[in-house]
Order: C-alpha cells, then sequence, then structure tokens
C-alpha cells in the first residue's frame, strides 16, 4: 500500500511547485559592470520605492519579459569606499532580503569568475544547485564546480582545497547565494563567465580587468538565452 501522512503530501506540494509554470526570476548580481549590459537587454526598470531598508545601497531593477517577472539585483556601491559591494556579506544578506520582498520561483547568480587551465575535472557538489540538464544541453554550457572566497588572488590554502574538491571556477558571490536560497529553499542557478585564468601567467587583477567588458557580454547573452529557455517552462522542465 502506498504510505499515507505528511511526508507523501510534502512530496506532492514540492512537486506541484516544480510543475507549475516559472512566473518570477530573482537574478543576483556583484558588480554594476555586469548587471547594466542584462539590465538594458531585458528593458528593465530601477525602482524608486525600494523594498529594501532605508539607506542601504542595494539596487533593484525590475520588469516584465516575455511572460516573467524579472528582478535584478546589485549590492551597489559601498557607501565608503564607492566600489562595487562584491563578496559573499553583501551578496547574502541582498539575497535574503530579495527573496523575503519578492517570493523568487528560481534564483539566477550570474557574473565573471577565474577559472583554471585544467577543465577535465568534474564536480562533487557540497551544495548542489538546482540542477538544470535541459538547459546546460540548449545552451552548450560547461557545468562545473564553484568555488568561493572573499578575495580575488588565490592564497595557497584555498588553492589546495579547490584542487581536492575538484572546482573548476572560481568566484567571490555563489556559495553565499546558495547558501541564503538553501536556508529559503528556493532553487538556485549559478551562470558564470570566465574573465581570467586563475593558474594563467598574467596576475589575475590584471586580467580581469582586461577581459572584464568582453566577458560581461558573454554574460549578457547566457544569461538572456537562459532567461528566453525558462520562459513558459515550470522548474522540472530546465
Ligand atoms: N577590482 C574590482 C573588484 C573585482 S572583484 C573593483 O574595483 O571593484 C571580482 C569580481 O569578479 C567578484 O564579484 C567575483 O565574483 C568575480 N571574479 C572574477 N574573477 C575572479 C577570480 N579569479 N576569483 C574570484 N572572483 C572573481
Amino acid at each position: 500500500m502506498a504510505p499515507h501522512g505528511e511526508g507523501s503530501e510534502e512530496a506532492m506540494v514540492v512537486q506541484d511547485e516544480n510543475r507549475k509554470p516559472i512566473s518570477s526570476i530573482l537574478i543576483v548580481i556583484a558588480m554594476q559592470t555586469e548587471a547594466m549590459p542584462i539590465v538594458n537587454k531585458l528593458q528593465l526598470k530601477e525602482d524608486l520605492d525600494s523594498v529594501f531598508p532605508k539607506g542601504v545601497p542595494w539596487v533593484r531593477y525590475h520588469g516584465v519579459y516575455k511572460d516573467l517577472h524579472i528582478n535584478l539585483v546589485w549590492p551597489g556601491k559601498d557607501s565608503t569606499l564607492g566600489v562595487d559591494s562584491v563578496g559573499t556579506v553583501s551578496a547574502s544578506l541582498v539575497t535574503y532580503a530579495a527573496i523575503q520582498a519578492l517570493q523568487p520561483d528560481l534564483i539566477i547568480n550570474a557574473g565573471t569568475a577565474g577559472s583554471f587551465k585544467v577543465f577535465d575535472l568534474y564536480g562533487v557538489g557540497s551544495r548542489q544547485s538546482f540542477s538544470t540538464p535541459n538547459l546546460l544541453k540548449e545552451l552548450n554550457l560547461k557545468a562545473g564546480k564553484l568555488s568561493t572566497g572573499d578575495s580575488l588572488d588565490i592564497s595557497p590554502q584555498e588553492e589546495a582545497s579547490i584542487v581536492a574538491n575538484d572546482a573548476t571556477v572560481k568566484d567571490m558571490e555563489g556559495a553565499a547565494v546558495a547558501y541564503v536560497a538553501d536556508l529559503l529553499k528556493v532553487p538556485a542557478i549559478f551562470i558564470k563567465a570566465v574573465t581570467d585564468i586563475v593558474d594563467g601567467d598574467k596576475p589575475t587583477a590584471e586580467e580581469f580587468l582586461q577581459n572584464l567588458a568582453a566577458v560581461t557580454a558573454a554574460l549578457d547573452q547566457a544569461v538572456t538565452q537562459a532567461v528566453d529557455f525558462i520562459n513558459g517552462k515550470c522548474l522540472s522542465e530546465l
């Protein structure tokens, strides 16, 4: 006999959620340079009546694109130093506040990242992102394990841990977004465009800045294609 009771009811609810069309997406991006091409492409407008606490630098852009409500949040410029609020602390806070205020069906953390010369490593996820086999195939993207740390440069300890865990891409926000998304049970996917080769010959900061403009164009394209693919689909079809 099929089991009854709470367990199976919960499973049914999850299944139903996965089967209804996705209607609201939250895109979390760390840098203005990464965000603006996507804001422009999807014709999002800045929110003038913020859903966030008064005084925080966090910025929200929103709009309707095809059948989707899209919110894009960016943690803004550090109020003292004027630089983008990159890193895990602001990424987790803005993700938390945005989920609470906007209740998205799906989160996309989009951004740039460093990669490694060796690509033939496979990932063993310590925090599994939402699985999107069809999206990967359709967009012809590579899947890999992402390592997050609060520094652009790599320390020997971080390198050892990246190697030990078979990570192939390195950023400064992904794990923070994954943590909050998992905490609040919102599926999350991560789209990263590579600006620099961490174990290459060039200094990372130099290579990052050199490639940033070209790579944000690639990121914009990948995110737009992903949003187009997601439009009209439910989670289980991704
Ligand atoms: N110099 C910039 C800061 C860049 S921080 C400034 O002045 O504001 C780098 C950003 O790009 C982070 O958001 C991070 O997620 C991403 N990134 C790109 N390449 C990276 C790498 N090799 N390691 C870590 N993060 C990287």
